[in-house]
């Protein structure tokens, strides 16, 4: 075994965390300011600023001091009411957790669900909806990771606000990574985070908040306040005259202005670009290798994640094991419903660049021949190479 399992892998083609790109490292580095120093103030203001504009967002968005999670379940405890009723729209393991966080605080859920290979129907929620005029709050993910597959979102967003009910949106596998946008999806509460596409760690959450979300949060005596969970605690704070509820994780912010800066400048185009590129080499090359996509159909396969089905007698673990033993690569199994059925292989932020498809091929076309299903190296790496080459 080359690659040992307590020794650094060589690159993690994962859909999250990845590695931070070398400039955001760097940024965590920074000094360690004073949170109410008044440089730290003005430069937490400014990080606002800049997410706002990487969000294209008409509101000031929100940084919340826990990894994305800590926004989703947020946004479930702040907006939810036991008077609400709340349409959860899952497929997959995301959309359907949300489900139970939304339960938590309103007994009254609908849910669409669909196979985890699949999409969320706009005109499924249309109908729905029309059954049901008492829904006020529906739950969606964009890109429901675990799956590899994405929602349609603006066309889901389009019918809920001609319905009227508030929208939220788990977009952190997504954004920064392909066209999604919080007021593009009509989102009122839009949750996203550094730790995928926009190459930072874990640690934040970037949320987006409609002004009726607000108000909304505002009238629930049950919304939290004083407490980690709390949304509204955090309302004034992106302004350098008013105070933090409690400490925010100074270097996360440091390494989130870099990896802000790094979005801004390389043009977010290009940036999702290169992901779909990415993406689109990385299932030409599965395909060529007798590999099936997870995804129904290709036009529901994330620009950020390529998952394909566990050929018939294969052990995924055991295929992952070998794919970064063999070769240091280290790809994401599933989760939940999807564990064990599903491989996914991330493109994220630094990771997502052409190249690294071929990378990702060659290394699973010599992991799957060693534990006896034949794949044709050759083959996987050509077709990739011959969509990325497709573009020039
Ligand atoms: C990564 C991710 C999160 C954040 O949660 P973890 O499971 O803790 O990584 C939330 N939603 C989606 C869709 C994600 O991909």
């Amino acid at each position: 075994m080359r690659y040992p399992d307590d020794a650094e892998p060589v690159i993690t083609l994962t859909s999250g965390p990845v590695n931070a790109y070398p400039d955001v490292l760097r940024g965590l580095g920074r000094t360690v300011l004073y949170d109410y120093d008044p440089a730290f103030q003005a430069f937490y203001e400014k990080v606002v600023e800049k997410a706002q504009e990487a969000m294209r967002l008409s509101t000031r968005p929100v940084i919340l001091h826990g990894e994305p999670v800590l926004g989703l379940e947020a946004a479930a405890a702040s907006l939810i009411t036991p008077d609400d009723t709340v349409l959860n729209l899952a497929s997959g393991v995301y959309g359907k957790g949300f489900g139970y966080w939304a339960k938590r605080y309103s007994l009254n859920l609908l849910e669409i669900e669909t196979a985890y290979n699949e999409a969320i129907d706009p005109q499924a929620v249309r109908d729905m909806l029309a059954r049901h005029p008492e829904v006020t709050v529906v739950c969606v993910c964009h890109h429901d990771t675990p799956s590899g597959t994405i929602n349609p979102i603006d066309e889901i967003g389009a019918v809920v606000a001609e319905h009227g009910a508030y929208l939220i949106v788990d977009a952190v596998s997504s954004f920064g990574g392909m066209k999604t946008h919080p007021d593009e999806c009509r989102a009122d509460i839009y949750i996203t985070g550094p730790n995928k596409c926009l190459g930072a760690p874990p640690g934040l959450t970037m949320a987006g908040i409609s002004d009726r979300a607000w108000a909304k949060m505002k009238a629930n005596p049950a919304a939290p306040r004083a407490s980690m969970l709390s949304i509204l605690d955090w309302e004034t704070a992106w302004s350098r005259t008013e105070p933090f509820p409690f400490t925010p994780s100074v270097a996360e912010m440091n390494g989130l202005d870099v990896a802000l800066d790094l979005y801004l400048a390389e043009g977010p185009e290009a940036v999702w670009a290169r992901h779909a590129l990415t993406a689109k080499a990385t299932r030409a090359g599965i395909r060529a290798m007798g590999l099936e996509l997870w995804a129904a159909r290709e036009a529901i396969a994330s620009p950020t994640t390529t998952a394909f089905r566990t050929p018939e007698g294969i052990d995924e673990a055991k295929l992952r094991h070998e794919v970064r033993a063999r070769y240091g690569v280290v790809f994401s199994s599933g989760r939940g419903e999807t564990l064990g059925r599903l491989t996914r292989i991330g493109h994220m932020g630094p990771t997502a660049q052409p190249i690294y498809a071929v990378t990702a091929l060659a290394a699973l076309a010599g992991a799957l021949n060693a534990i006896g299903f034949k794949a044709d190296p050759g083959a996987g790496v050509g077709a990739a190479m011959a969509e990325i080459d497709a573009v020039g």
